[in-house]
């Protein structure tokens, strides 16, 4: 498939061919354990603190405060975890939501995109750009407990305050780094219960052998995110543009992304449409959408996000998430745009004939 027609960045990005040239010596020549006293092992941990200084200063913290882990859903629950008494919003990812619900934590009321805190748990959680609807959630730091924040999603799209924060979940693979890799941020590296116990790894509080080569891919992902921030903000903008324009006489269609949402996520719902055959159909046309987080995709339940956010069921089911990046381009936006016309209007009217 030509990546340029790949508009589900939000459930991963394509690896830059840069990251990659920055891992392969790590797979190859330089396949030491980072914690090994040799010269070998000593050049992987090498690898690792750069990786480590490139995570931190786009997150804009100390590179101590950095702590990796094998991706977001892993710092998710090893924060989670380590509190007893926790509250989270309702517009969670399912690696919060999913967790809320079965250990019985505490849900926050929200309005919108706007998240009441009351500051009674230990440690409350609420995500900093929706996954689903792109929109930023706002909430303030609670007077009590720890405050946690899933920035997965905005990380690298926008800089991020942590003044207010105590902890950052976030995963390499939204960012054009590799999979499986990803950091939670501790402020002042204040340890936390660790999720394993083993090796002395990441100050003790983390351990398992580190996936040097993914590591030194997500800091060069950083590193590029950094300097690209603008540019792939405006370009994300104009791509979001330009799908919208193609829409305009499709009939019965929303977006659930408020206007102050980042550019490079839209969720559109469809009244009289099951998002997945959009997806199916649009496939079928070489176009990648998708029905929602690809986490949950293959459920047929409907958005707790959405739900949330107030969108009605009939509209919920109709939802398709089109998310920008940078391999994409004004033509095959133009084009997802027509695909999108086109399988809309043969899908309603084989409804509508059944
Ligand atoms: N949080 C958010 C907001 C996400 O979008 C994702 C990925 N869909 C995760 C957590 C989980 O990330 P990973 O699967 O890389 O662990």
């Amino acid at each position: 498939m030509n990546q340029q027609n790949y508009f589900d960045n939000a459930a991963t990005t394509p690896l830059d061919p840069e990251v990659l040239d920055a891992m392969l010596p790590y797979l190859q020549e330089d396949f030491g354990n980072a914690n090994s006293l040799h010269q070998l092992g000593l050049r992987a941990r090498e690898g690792v603190e750069i990786a480590r200084n490139q995570v931190a200063n786009l997150l804009g913290s100390a590179p101590e405060e950095i702590f990796f882990t094998s991706g977001a859903t892993e710092a998710n629950n090893w924060t989670l975890q380590s509190f007893p008494e926790v509250a989270v919003s309702g517009l969670e990812h399912s690696t919060i939501h999913v967790q809320a619900l079965e250990l019985g934590y505490g849900f926050l009321p929200n309005d919108g995109h706007e998240v009441e805190t009351d500051g009674e748990q230990d440690l409350t959680s609420v995500t900093f750009l929706s996954n689903e609807s792109g929109g930023f959630v706002r909430a303030s730091k609670p007077e009590h407990g720890k405050f946690h924040r899933d920035v997965t999603q905005a990380l690298g799209k926008i800089r991020i305050d942590l003044s207010e924060l105590d902890l950052a979940s976030m995963s390499a693979h939204k960012i054009y780094g590799p999979k499986g890799v990803g950091a939670l941020y501790i402020k002042n590296s204040d340890p936390i219960e660790p999720l394993f116990y083993g090796g002395e790894q990441e100050a003790g509080l983390r351990a398992g052998t580190l996936n040097v080569p993914g590591i030194v891919g997500f800091g060069r992902a950083c590193e590029k995110a950094s300097e690209l921030m603008d540019a792939d903000w405006a370009h994300a903008h104009r791509l979001k543009e330009c799908l919208l324009n193609g829409l305009d006489n499709i009939g019965d269609w929303q977006s659930n992304s408020p206007s102050d949402s980042v550019p490079h996520l839209l969720s559109l719902s469809f009244l009289d449409l099951l998002g997945e055959s959009l997806v199916v159909e649009a496939d079928s046309l070489g176009f990648c959408i998708s029905s929602g987080p690809a986490c949950s995709s293959r459920s047929n339940e409907l958005s707790h996000v959405l739900a949330a956010l107030g969108v009605p069921d009939d509209w919920s089911q109709g939802t398709v998430r089109i998310s920008f990046g940078r391999q994409n381009t004004l033509e095959t936006t133009a084009a997802l745009s027509k695909v999108l016309v086109q399988a809309v209007k043969s899908l309603r009217s084989a409804g509508r004939r059944a």
